[in-house]
């Protein structure tokens, strides 16, 4: 068999970009891309895409209406594929009294479900979203369980290892593309179908193929060692702002090791976005369930030390700004989890205004794409109920800076790098603070115009 149709189930920033991308490299492949949400699927039939990602209007407007689809007619997409990727998202879950963490994969569940009720022809079903090792063995006794006569599948794991903010190029110039499968007859020719998609633009040398298990974890492996790395650093920017290092330095110094590498080492407020908190907990998880406490706390402190960090951060704010912020007007500038993406799924800039809320601070926040509903959504707080009264959103840095106290970097947008710093300071209320948390402005620069900064991992005097 040769690919000829795909299905994705999950319009998201995953299968969304993923597919837009196959559907480029693929002309010959029709992709269509289903979601059970009318309103996802609407934006990805609009000119107003529902994700933000450099380069991927273009790839869509390329390839819509003509090799790819967007659809919420599921049934009729499961139906005429002969591969269909599981793109859904697997959040976390809380059992146990609200102690216990671990993957919810109740919409891959459902999914597989839906796949084993409609397919009436052999499929290979392929794992895209992030799931907990063995996952595939469970999909598999769903859609064994389940099948129409004669209809046989083979499961894939094929993680995704983009990055939000950079998916389109991260895409078209993989580092390595993941795929594991049974090794069976049956799995290795699956693999092999799978690989061709690929091969249209991937060398093969870059195409890895494992057994199931081993791709399903390497997924969390890699999240785990990247949020590891920011951890790590981030455990040293503390050191470095209590004896006069800089962080900056350090990691220079440390990055130029070629061991290490220089990747992954900014000192920040935190990490965040939906993946690497919710695939380390899934490793935290497993790791229990293996009885390996040891390897569980090993992953579990990577977590708490991100955590550490923004709640540090935040009390910076607080305790530069005499103690105090109740009735302040501070600026939030940037409120996505990274620069390029609209996403704000575990943002560092929730946590520091959640935390200068509840100290009852007024906050002016501004963010280039994020939408000011969902800066509200992710603020609601039941014992703020007059959310609307503290938080303002404003459509430019300029009008959010004008006559607060203080501003509060959350995001390394470039254009925070390119304001008029030296006007947005003369319609600041003095003394006028700027807490940098992704460490990317001048900060000599700063203050000679007369703004008190602060940063993470070097203390700076004036
Ligand atoms: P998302 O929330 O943006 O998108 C998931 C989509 O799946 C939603 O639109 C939802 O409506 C849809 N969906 C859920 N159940 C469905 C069903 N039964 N039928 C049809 N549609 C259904 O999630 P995402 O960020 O695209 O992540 C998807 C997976 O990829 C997750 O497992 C995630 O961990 C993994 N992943 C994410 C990233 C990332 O940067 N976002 C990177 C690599 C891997």
């Amino acid at each position: 068999m040769t690919i000829k149709k795909i299905c994705c189930i999950g319009a998201g920033y995953v299968g969304g970009p993923t597919c837009s991308v196959i559907a480029l490299k693929c002309p010959e492949i029709i992709v269509t891309v289903v979601d059970k949400c009318k309103e996802r699927i609407a934006q990805w039939n609009s000119d107003r895409l529902p994700i933000y990602e450099p380069g991927l209007d273009d790839v869509v407007e390329k390839c819509r209406g003509k090799n790819l689809f967007f659809s919420t007619d599921i049934e009729r997409a499961i139906e005429e594929a002969d591969l269909i990727f599981i793109s859904v998202n697997t959040p976390t879950k809380t059992f146990g009294h609200g102690n216990g963490k671990a993957a919810d994969l109740k919409y891959v569940e459902s999914a597989a479900r839906m796949i084993a009720q409609i397919a009436t022809s052999n499929k290979i079903v392929v794992e895209k979203s992030t799931v907990p090792v063995r996952a595939a063995e469970s999909i598999m006794n769903i859609l064994n369980a389940n099948h129409k006569p004669g209809v046989e599948y083979q499961i894939l794991s094929n993680p995704e290892f983009l990055a939000e903010g950079t998916a389109i190029n991260d895409l078209i110039n993989a580092d390595r593309v993941l795929i594991g499968g049974a090794n069976t007859p049956g799995g290795q020719s699956a693999i092999e179908e799978l690989c061709q998609v690929y091969e249209h633009w991937i060398p093969r040398k870059n195409i890895l193929t494992t057994n199931t298990w081993s791709s399903e974890l390497s997924k969390l492996a890699a999240n785990a060692f990247l949020a590891q790395k920011i951890s790590s650093i981030n455990a040293l920017s503390a050191i470095c702002e209590a004896t006069g290092a800089d962080i900056s330095e350090v990691a220079v110094a440390v990055g130029m090791d070629k061991r290490i590498g220089k990747e992954f080492l900014q000192a920040s407020v935190g990490f965040g976005g939906s993946c690497f908190k919710k695939d380390i907990l899934n490793l935290v998880y497993i790791s229990e369930c293996l009885n390996l406490p040891a390897v569980a706390a090993y992953w579990q402190q990577v977590i708490d030390m991100n955590e550490y960090q923004k709640t540090r951060f935040s009390a910076g704010v607080i305790e530069s700004l005499f103690n105090t912020v109740t009735d302040k007007k501070i600026t939030i500038l940037g409120f996505a989890f990274k620069k390029n993406t609209g996403d704000t799924r575990e943002s560092p800039a929730i946590h520091v205004a959640k935390t200068l809320l509840d100290e009852g601070a007024i906050l002016h926040i501004y963010d280039p794409k994020v939408e000011e509903s969902q800066i509200i959504e992710d603020l609601s707080m039941d014992h703020v109920p007059d959310l609307k009264h503290k938080v303002k959103i404003y459509p430019d840095a300029y009008s959010a800076t004008k006559n607060t106290h203080a501003i509060v970097l959350c995001t390394e947008w470039d254009e925070f790098m390119q304001l008029d710093y030296e006007r947005i300071y003369s319609e600041m209320t003095k003394p006028a603070y700027i807490f940098d948390g992704r460490k990317i402005l001048q900060h000599d620069r700063l203050q000679k115009i007369g703004f008190i900064v602060q940063t993470i991992g070097k203390k700076l005097t004036r």
